[in-house]
């Protein structure tokens, strides 16, 4: 089995060889991305390994299978980037790695929270240059606040739990309420009653057609003046420029954003000697109260160990014909 892994950073090269499994498994490394361009690499390679911005768009997927590619191995949880009814089409298997420390996204939420509240950005600058002044770094205690949480999947869940422990007050919502979660002392509500009452909205959804832009100018109208919100789901969830006119506004307090609309040509690369072109990012960039991280929530120890083991075991289930527990099909 030839495996071709897609967007290779230093840390997956370091993890794919550190865990390769005694089979027959021949691992080779590309830096670029999948894409129309990057399609023709797959001559020759059983299987594909990607990640959240590689694209397996429908031109992409008939390439794969003109040079042989039968399964895309997806080490992530998301799977917006994939063409589902292409894949099928081409009989080309989708799997993933569905939870890899959900923990490891909750715990990033919450940092974003509390250094957008506490500012200990701002106060590690300060002190390094000598200033001790506490001014304008005012914060607020997160404890009998209203938190709304959008998704109580496995990150949803844990970070309701991180909350918990907090002592503050959630609203959840989702289309399959937790029923363990309701008894641990969360509410779920309507999406319209969660973003009125909120101080906080952390988003925990997949991007579908239905959530593309659910923080846009309609929804951020019923929200608190100064709320903050939190997004390490995907960046589509929220309509960029609508957030920036909120911002303006100041009906939005704070923005914590570990994803954005836009990431695909940016996050992952360092751009600090090139011009950047993506004028929405840059006004963001210029925002006090705003904080970017680039799609860093999953960057744990645990979780490139879990991402890893579980990608080698979906290629391998596939290639002893076992049932692919992982697999990803279109809803019909
Ligand atoms: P999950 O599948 O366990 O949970 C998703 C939850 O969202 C489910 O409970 C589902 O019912 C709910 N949902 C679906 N549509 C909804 C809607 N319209 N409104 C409200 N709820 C809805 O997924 P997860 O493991 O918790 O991951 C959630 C998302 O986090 C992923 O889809 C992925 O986009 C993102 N993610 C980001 C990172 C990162 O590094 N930033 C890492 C992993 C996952």
């Amino acid at each position: 089995m030839k495996l071709a892994i897609f967007s290779t950073k230093s840390y997956d090269k370091e993890y794919f060889e550190k865990l390769k499994p005694n089979s027959k498994i021949e691992v080779s490394y590309f830096k670029t991305a999948l894409n129309e361009d990057t399609s023709k690499l797959s001559k020759g390679f059983d299987a594909v390994c990607v990640f959240v911005n590689d694209r397996i768009n429908r031109s992409v997927l008939s390439k794969l299978k003109k040079n042989g590619t039968r399964i895309v191995a997806l080490r992530c949880a998301g799977f917006n980037n994939v063409d589902l009814k292409a894949a099928e089409e081409f009989g080309i298997k989708i799997v993933r790695v569905p939870s890899y420390s959900p923990n490891a996204v909750a715990e990033h939420a919450m940092a974003l929270i509390l250094t957008l509240n506490r500012k200990t950005h701002k106060a590690y600058n300060r002190i390094r240059e000598g200033n001790f002044s506490l001014d304008r770094l005012t914060g607020f205690n997160i404890q009998g606040k209203t938190i709304g949480v959008v998704g109580t999947g496995q990150i949803g869940k844990a970070f309701c739990r991180i909350m918990l422990g907090f002592g503050a007050k959630i609203l959840a919502h989702d289309l399959y309420p937790d029923k363990q979660l309701e008894e641990s002392g969360i509410e779920y509500t309507s999406l319209d009653e969660l973003f009125e009452k909120s101080d906080i909205i952390s988003l925990h959804c997949p991007l579908t057609s239905e959530t593309k832009h659910m923080i846009d100018e309609v929804s951020l109208d019923k929200m608190k003046n100064g709320v903050m919100i939190i997004n390490t789901s995907r960046g589509a969830l929220i309509d960029t420029k609508a957030a920036i006119r909120a911002l303006k506004s100041k009906k939005i307090g704070y923005f914590g954003i570990d994803v954005y609309e836009q990431e695909e040509s940016l996050f992952f690369y360092d751009h600090s000697e090139n011009i950047i072109e993506d004028e929405l990012i840059m006004r963001l960039i210029s925002f006090p109260n705003v904080l970017i991280t680039s799609h860093q929530a999953f960057f744990t120890r645990e979780a490139l160990e879990q991402i890893t083991a579980t990608s080698y075991q979906n290629i391998i289930d596939f290639e002893e014909g076992r049932s692919l527990k992982n697999e990803v099909k279109q809803i019909k």
